[in-house]
């Protein structure tokens, strides 16, 4: 048991001590499933960000300069300490975010523990180009670590996506200042005891609580902080842009995605259905991932529509920690607000709600939750702003598309692309589409199917730069070439 686990009031973690916010100020954390707060987090500013930089910078030097087994060691260490309180983080990260519990246990935290693992392993391999050049000698290329880098994450899959960027910059030889989402920051808290347990040197991983506007700001403003990972929504993206590139940083931003799912005729029917269903409604619809735009080929359209609604009105919205619950609470209320009123644009627009499109009022301990039902939209014109815009939520629209090319032009003409999935037997189609879709990536007939070495990230509105594997540890160290002349 983490011994802070059932605390209700969390702490910063600065140069290995749990500290509150320098200002004493903290700010409410809410259970989305019984819509009342139940912990508050430090409400920190630019000064617990100085002094996490400060404790970073500190840190730097040795933990860079460490030999890599034993680098590797305290990553693969964070692992294994999440993986002996898998059922404690999985708890707190359902509590928080409104997920089901069977969701957090079986994917959020398991992913975490293997962000560090995968990394912590990762490091060992990684490894730099030379270039033979005739006439003039070997060029080699040094990559270093950079030095404090920010990683500032969002509230969909809090340990998850924290972990993600926070065990490649660790890995790559950086000192840390990450910000979880202040929407849900508790299982950012629990790390911090995690890194403790792991004796973590002081400085090394320093984790700053708040608001975004005020500890992310900050961080994206700090002159000693080099380099920010961001996953969040475009704007916010857009922000940090505008800010950090006249201190000219490194960014990796990982945006907002308005995906599609497009299935063809000759598609494995019974699969296709069945992912679809998951594709758009696991996690509430709140993964970035999510398709929200059903494409399916005319000839077919009924058939797929029919057997879509029924498996989507079988899908059991209700208590997070029920063992049965397939959907859980929208994260916030605010959130769930944003998510009815484009199920009333969507309504205005034309659209036909086909099952859902209601807010749902449990009984019992979540009779005041913020719960949604899952909800099928028909009707409307691929150009419109309910299939334009992301609405991050248990919302998908179906329409019908008669050719290749027309599906590709209502695939591509959003201003995001995060990933589309596609489902298809024949291979040529398949090949042509992934190739003619402008996203960063595409599923053939699987959706969220994930090898951690593999390239991560969108295009257009949807990001700049790539995470995973090599890409990430990439980021995470400037390369430096180094000319050694010699002749023959
Ligand atoms: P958000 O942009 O509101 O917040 C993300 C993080 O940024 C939070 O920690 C927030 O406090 C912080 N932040 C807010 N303003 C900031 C500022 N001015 N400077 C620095 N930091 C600031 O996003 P959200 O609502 O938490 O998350 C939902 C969004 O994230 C969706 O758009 C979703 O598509 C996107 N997302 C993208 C990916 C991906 O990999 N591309 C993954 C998950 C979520």
């Amino acid at each position: 048991m983490l011994l802070h686990a059932s605390d209700t009031h969390f702490s910063n973690f600065i140069n290995g001590k749990l500290l509150p916010a320098a200002s004493g100020d903290y700010l409410p954390v809410y259970n989305p499933a019984i819509g009342e707060v139940y912990a508050y987090a430090p409400a920190s500013d630019s000064n617990d960000v100085a002094h996490a930089v400060t404790a970073a910078k500190a840190a730097f030097g040795a933990w860079a300069n460490l030999p890599l087994d034993r680098r590797a060691a305290y990553l693969i260490k964070m692992a294994d300490l999440i993986e002996e309180h898998l059922e404690q983080f999985a708890l707190a990260e359902s509590e928080d975010n409104g997920k089901p519990l069977s969701l957090a246990r079986s994917v959020d935290i398991p992913r975490a523990a293997a962000n560090f693992r995968f990394f912590g392993t990762a490091l060992l391999h990684f490894s730099s180009e030379a270039h033979y050049t005739e006439g003039m000698g070997i060029n080699y290329t040094l990559r270093r670590p950079i030095g404090v880098v920010g990683c500032i994450s969002p509230w969909n899959l809090p340990l998850y996506l924290f972990t993600w960027k926070i065990a490649p910059a660790l890995a790559a030889g950086n000192c840390v200042v990450a910000k979880p989402s202040e929407i849900t920051p508790r299982t950012a808290f629990l790390l911090s005891e995690i890194a403790q347990k792991a004796q973590l040197p002081p400085g090394v991983l320093n984790i700053v609580h708040g608001y975004g506007t005020k500890v992310g700001q900050a961080i994206v403003e700090h002159p000693q902080i080099k380099a920010i990972s961001f996953t969040g929504g475009t704007r916010t993206g857009a922000e940090i842009a505008r800010t950090a590139a006249p201190m000219f940083k490194k960014l990796s931003l990982e945006l907002g995605g308005k995906n599609p799912s497009i299935i063809f005729a000759d598609c494995d029917f019974d699969k296709a259905v069945a992912t679809t269903v998951r594709s758009s409604f696991t996690n509430q619809g709140e993964i970035c991932l999510c398709g929200s735009r059903i494409l399916v080929e005319k000839s077919i359209y009924q058939k797929f529509k029919n057997a879509f609604i029924e498996q989507v009105k079988a899908l059991n919205v209700a208590d997070p920690l029920n063992e049965t619950t397939n959907l859980g609470a929208i994260v916030s209320a605010e959130h769930l607000q944003k998510v009815l009123s484009y199920i009333q644009l969507a309504k205005t627009e034309g659209g036909t709600i086909l099952c859902g499109g209601e807010q749902l009022h449990l009984t019992d301990r979540c009779k005041n939750g913020w719960f949604l039902s899952p909800t099928v939209i028909e009707g409307l014109p691929h150009d419109c702003r309910t299939n334009q815009e992301e609405i991050f939520g248990p919302v998908v629209t179906i329409m019908p598309f008669d050719t290749d090319q027309q599906a590709l032009d209502y695939a591509n003409s959003t201003e995001y692309g995060l990933a589309a999935n596609i489902w298809t037997q024949n291979l040529d189609r398949a090949h042509k589409m992934a190739n003619l879709l402008a996203f960063g990536i595409v599923w053939v007939n699987c959706w969220m199917m994930r090898d951690l070495r593999t390239p991560f990230g969108g295009v257009k509105s949807s990001g700049v730069g790539r995470e995973g594997g090599w890409e990430a540890l990439r980021f995470f160290t400037e390369p430096k070439n180094v000319l050694i002349s010699y002749k023959i």
